[in-house]
């Protein structure tokens, strides 16, 4: 024996380890998934075989009647599942089988709380793969040779999970691979006829390639049954299946066992031909917001060959929640990621998808109650990304957004709601940006609109920033900002008399450079001053955004604009004492910006300031500095 023929032993990698650990314990009471996860292994390994054998002549000639084997032998204690599918040659099982190969599984062991019951929700939904096989099993051992390589360059892994693995070359005549456990003991009573099948049933039922089981002993292809119910369900006419069929279907596609909130099932005719499910999930997937790019949503097929994960090409990003498949008949069976992306006949398929999805989800808005809370919430601010980058769908999508308003604390307020309670005369749609809907509720913004009447959104997402840069009209009326420099309420405000004026003049004197103008206004009724902006000019909320994101904002100067009506603009208009009234401009400034959840460049002369005034109004004395602004 070469040394490169001798068994090896190494090491898993520390987060296999670690993932290990966590999942035979928070998945001990949900044991039932492995069979998913090694089935669904089998299954994308066919696949794959399948797919390859259309361009690489090596496997041409290969038997493609492909079927995944389950078998079990109580008395040895051990289940076999195999598939002839693509296999691994050695490099490939040291890549998939000793390290963590799916590059979001790493934030998502970051992301778990330490929380069993919680963890074990997340980590089923999140498909955790080979691994699982250790949830029931003291032993695995997996047999592999790659389709396309011979017969003495096949693999045999075996392990116990206990951080190490063992690696050793073997001769195997069939392609694919065949994966052994040795059961614990207490989990024994899986190894039943009766309890397979419901499992498979349950779980895979609608796995595109037949499953069978056996018993050892009686593996004869008569005893062989095939459990499954393997034919390609979407190609199925409609009125062969029933709702039931379509929620199973969903669960062995996505693993998710939350009933989904609804779907769209058509077979296109014509001059193209293609079959197109899709469903709309009632809960997001836990990675949809952090892999915004790898998605796994929508299954293409060509003539019933799963060719891939369809990602962007069949899906824009902001419907990357939709889950499905889509069956081509009409594409090149030898497709590539690159050619998809200016194929016709893909970009027509993708634009159905979007009118497909758009419309349930319409269906869904018009029919309201809790499955339309429930779509808002997961996915809401999702669809938002729709707004920014799909030009031609733009109106569409914005007619589906909700938002929280000065008339309401839910997020409930559709564009078109808020057009038709429109004040008599307005024109316009009035927003607010804000970090919280607590700030936003309470700003001082909002006063001109209280007192006329007109209800304005408060938009608090993070994405909202972008969308209303984006949506800069809904339905010929231009959206505008409560906090943009120049309000026209449709009502004629009084000019700001002369001394009014040269209160501005002196507070902008105060203040220098830190404000652009200061002006005197009539937005205003009960708070002293705000922040308002200039139209063309970065909110705050997006300069804050921009710079929490590590990117350089350019300096901007905020414009400020009084009320010199309130009884504190009325002091310092009294007030002779240039030192003095400098302090208060400072605080009547530092006062805007913190009700605007801005940030003040000099926190701790704030607090001073404050004190200073706090301890002259209680009757105390304080140094000479502090006593300048507290005397006001
Ligand atoms: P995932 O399937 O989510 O990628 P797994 O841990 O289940 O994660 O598997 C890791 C990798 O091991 C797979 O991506 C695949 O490349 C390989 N693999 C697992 N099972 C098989 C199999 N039966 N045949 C061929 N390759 C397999």
């Amino acid at each position: 024996m070469s040394e490169a023929n001798a068994p090896e032993t190494r090491r898993f990698d520390t987060e296999v380890h670690q993932l290990l650990k966590l999942m035979i314990n928070a998945l001990y009471s949900n044991r039932e998934i492995f069979l998913r996860e090694l089935i669904s292994n089998a299954s994308d390994a066919s696949d794959k075989l399948r797919f390859e054998a259309l361009t690489n002549e090596s496997l041409k000639g290969l038997d493609q009647d492909l079927a995944i084997d389950v078998r079990f032998d109580a008395e040895a204690g051990t289940l076999t599942v195999s598939d002839r599918g693509i296999g691994m040659n050695r490099e490939e099982v040291i890549d998939n089988l000793g390290t963590i190969a799916r590059s979001g599984t790493k934030q998502f062991l970051e992301s778990l709380s330490g929380d069993t019951q919680k963890d074990a929700a997340l980590i089923g939904q999140f498909g955790v793969g080979f691994y699982s096989a250790f949830i029931v099993a003291s032993d695995v051992a997996v047999e592999t040779r790659r389709a396309d390589e011979p017969a003495d360059s096949a693999v045999r892994w075996t392990s116990t999970g206990e951080g190490q693995y063992q690696l050793e070359p073997i001769e195997r005549e069939a392609q694919g691979t065949t994966i052994t456990l040795t059961l614990r003991d207490e989990h024994k009573d899986l190894l039943a006829d009766w309890q397979l099948k419901r499992i498979i049933r349950h779980y895979s039922n609608h796995i595109a390639f037949p499953i069978r089981l056996a018993e050892a002993g009686k593996e004869g292809e008569a005893d062989s049954e095939t459990v499954n119910d393997s034919k390609a369900l979407w190609a199925r006419a409609k009125s062969d299946l029933s709702d039931a069929d379509y929620q199973d279907f969903y669960t062995s596609l996505t693993g998710d066992e939350e009933k989904p909130l609804s779907w769209a099932h058509h077979h296109v005719e014509g001059s193209q031909r293609y079959s197109l499910l899709l469903y709309l999930p009632s809960q997001a997937p836990f990675d949809m917001l952090i892999n915004r790019d790898e998605r796994e949503g929508v299954k293409l097929y060509i003539q019933r060959v799963f060719i891939m994960d369809a990602a962007e090409q069949v899906v824009p990003r902001y419907l990357r929640f939709m889950r499905g498949v889509i069956d081509s008949a009409d594409l090149p069976l030898n497709i590539s990621r690159e050619i998809l992306q200016d194929n016709p006949l893909v970009r027509k398929i993708r634009a159905t998808v979007v009118k497909r999805s758009l419309d349930l989800i319409e269906k869904l808005a018009e029919a309201g109650g809790d499955d339309w809370e429930k779509f808002r919430k997961a996915f809401g601010s999702v669809l938002k990304e729709g707004v920014i980058e799909d030009f031609e769908q733009r109106e569409r999508i914005a007619s589906l957004l909700r938002f929280a308003s000065s008339k309401s604390d839910d997020e409930t307020v559709g564009l078109d709601a808020y057009i038709d309670n429109m004040a008599e005369g307005q024109d316009t749609i009035w927003y607010l940006t804000a970090d919280s809907l607590k700030v936003a509720k309470h700003s001082p913004h909002l006063e001109a609109f209280r007192k006329r009447g007109i209800e304005v959104l408060l938009l608090t997402d993070r994405i909202d920033e972008w969308l209303v840069a984006h949506l800069h009209e809904y339905k010929g009326k231009t959206l505008k900002s409560a906090a943009s420099g120049k309000l026209d309420l449709g009502d004629e405000q009084p000019e700001p008399d002369e001394s009014a004026r040269t209160l501005a003049g002196r507070i902008k004197k105060a203040l220098g450079e830190q404000v652009g103008n200061v002006i005197a206004g009539s937005r205003l009724t009960d708070s002293p001053g705000c922040i308002v902006s200039d139209d063309d000019a970065m909110s705050l909320q997006m300069q804050k955004m921009l710079r929490q994101a590590g990117q350089e904002v350019p300096e901007s100067k905020p414009d400020l604009e009084i009320n010199a009506d309130h009884p504190l603009l009325g002091a310092m208009a009294r007030e002779e004492d240039e030192g003095r009234f400098g302090e208060l401009a400072q605080l009547l400034y530092d006062q805007a910006l913190l009700a605007e959840g801005g940030e003040l460049a000099d926190p701790a002369g704030y607090v001073r300031r404050v004190n200073a005034l706090l301890v002259n109004a209680l009757g105390g004395t304080s140094d000479k500095d502090d006593d300048r602004a507290a005397s006001a």
